[in-house]
């Protein structure tokens, strides 16, 4: 397929007008063709009115139809082959398997959100039946679902180019709550993002669905971004990447007339807590899963382990010694864009003003390579500096000696919300780690015990959520089936006739929900 260099306003492809936008492989700062010139807010007015042109069609589409879209766009991804892994790699400097295991993953969460769909739990059926004998009063019918928000505003991510960019979690769990959606294109891989914005699109006509459903622009955050999150059409967005960007679009979602949630997932440094008789029965094993997960992907994981927290002693000493020797031998990595690269640099830097460099990686040997960094500081300079605590964006991570269980406490005490909080720990730590447990709840969106926390499952159960600044709203997930939660909102129906009811509600139960009708759920 050739590359045009073009943005899709629903099935047009359509050329920008502002500065060129050009991809740069990083792993060598060559400039890929072709160029992609950006957006401007007539291109936003097109694609809104489009997607709200189309929003009420596709909102009532069946479930059936819809799931058979979403699967429509993985079998598309799929069939675009080598071109689409070459390309990504081109852009990214990722290696080819990460590319490839990311493509399944996000073919994967496309029909797994197809599944989530068919089976209509997320509509929430509730039914309270009308009881007019009731005294005082009777008692209306009421009926309630859930409905998609609108059409949704999507930020591809630099570090997951397929599985958090065009169709990715965000546009997949939007789609399958019914919202049209809009993405923003991340500037770092055009060419990845318009092959994949080329197979939705096709699936779009496939499906015989308004041409609005989609759309993918080209261009500024400032420019297109702001003008899509503030157009009046659009009502809701999602975000990942950095927590300035997210608190930008944020404050501009929350000065319009009508503000919308802005779902963004921005920073976390992901605290490992390495308790006394863990860290005592295997300190050895605990740096090299430590250093295999700090340095995977140059540690461009939102998931990364930034922090270890533990209280000093020889145990801790062998944990920083056998990750300090690891980490030496590791070899610089290719970060995913120049400026990554170069925030990177000076994040260590900063890190560096006030901890100790316990181990630094090999040096690099090629254009934006990132060496592993390892740092140790006291538990009283990590409480008394903030600067600290800032995610630094690669494979670097912070060691915080704690004098005793009071010090791990306070430590914990002072953290910002985070999307994990990993305890490694045995039997005779229980006790420590339960009296902890009650404030890394405050914390943290997942809880994991004896694990890594890069690597996220797409699944029911996962929460990749937070308190801020790991996201701006706690009370969602961007990874799993829960995701779609954050694109619908309730509505009821109170004595409708039946004939007016939207079929999930209807008397006679036409789609076989599992309703919760008078307080009880049906089998
Ligand atoms: P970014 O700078 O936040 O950019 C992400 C998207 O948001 C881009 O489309 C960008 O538009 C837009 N944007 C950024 N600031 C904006 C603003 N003030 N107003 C409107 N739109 C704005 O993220 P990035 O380029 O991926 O990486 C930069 C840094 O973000 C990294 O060094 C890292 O620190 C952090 N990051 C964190 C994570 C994580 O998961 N924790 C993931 C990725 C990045 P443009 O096209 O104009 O840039």
């Amino acid at each position: 397929m050739t590359l045009t260099g073009k943005m899709l306003i629903g099935q047009q492809a359509v050329a920008g007008n502002r500065e060129a936008i050009r991809a740069i492989n990083p792993a060598t700062n060559a400039a890929l063709e072709p160029a992609y010139h950006g957006g401007n807010g007539d291109h936003v007015e097109q694609a809104c009115a489009l997607a709200w042109e189309a929003f009420d069609v596709y909102r009532e589409t069946s479930l059936a139809d819809r799931a058979r879209f979403l699967e429509a766009i993985a079998d598309n991804i799929e069939a675009l082959g080598d071109e689409l892994i070459e390309r990504a790699v081109a852009e990214t400097g990722l290696p080819r398997p990460r590319i490839q295991g990311e493509r399944g993953r996000t073919c994967g969460q496309l029909r797994t959100f197809a599944r989530t769909v068919r089976a209509g739990e997320w509509l929430d059926v509730r039914v309270d039946a009308a009881q007019p004998e009731r005294q005082p009063l009777p008692r209306p019918d009421l009926r309630q679902r859930h409905i998609a928000l609108g059409p949704v505003a999507v930020f591809g991510a630099s570090n997951f180019p397929l599985a958090f960019s065009v169709a990715g979690g965000d546009t997949a769990s939007a789609l399958a709550a019914g919202c049209p959606v809009i993405v923003k294109a991340h500037g770092a891989h055009p060419g990845t993002s318009e092959l994949v914005g080329r197979a939705v699109a096709q699936a779009v006509k496939e499906c015989g669905l308004p041409q609005g459903v989609f759309s993918l622009l080209y261009g500024s955050g400032r420019e297109v971004g702001i003008a899509l999150v503030t157009d009046p059409r659009i009502k809701a967005v999602g975000f990942t990447g950095s927590r300035s960007g997210g608190i930008a679009l944020t404050q501009a979602a929350q000065a319009r007339p009508e503000p919308i949630p802005v779902y963004a997932e921005m920073s976390s440094i992901n605290p490992v807590y390495l308790f006394p008789a863990a860290l005592e029965a295997r300190a050895e094993a605990l740096a090299q899963g430590f250093v295999t997960s700090l340095t995977q992907g140059a540690g461009q994981f939102c998931t990364n382990p930034g922090l270890v927290i533990a209280v000093a002693g020889a145990a801790l000493e062998r944990f920083i010694d056998t990750a300090a020797t690891l980490l030496s031998g590791c070899a610089a990595q290719t970060m995913l864009t120049p400026g990554i690269f170069s925030a990177y640099t000076s994040g260590v830097g900063a890190l560096g003003e006030h901890a100790h460099v316990a181990a630094t990686g090999l040096a690099a040997e090629s254009p934006n390579s990132g060496q592993a960094h390892l740092f140790v500081t006291q538990a009283s300079a990590f409480l008394s500096n903030d600067a600290l605590q800032a995610e630094v964006f690669g494979a670097a991570s912070l060691v915080v000696v704690c004098s005793n269980d009071a010090q791990v406490r306070q430590v914990t005490e002072h953290l910002e919300g985070q999307l994990t909080a990993t305890l490694h720990l045995d039997e005779a730590d229980l006790a420590r780690a339960r009296a902890l447990l009650p404030v890394l709840e405050r914390k943290a969106g997942r809880l994991l015990v004896n694990g890594w926390p890069t690597g996220v499952e797409v699944c029911d159960a996962m929460v990749h959520g937070g308190p801020f600044p790991a996201t701006s709203d706690s009370r969602s997930t961007s990874v799993g089936t829960a995701a779609i939660q954050r694109f619908l909102r309730p509505v009821c129906y109170q004595d409708f006739p039946d004939a007016l009811l939207p079929g999930a509600l209807q008397h006679g139960n036409p789609l076989l929900l599992r309703r919760l009708l008078d307080g009880q759920r049906e089998a």
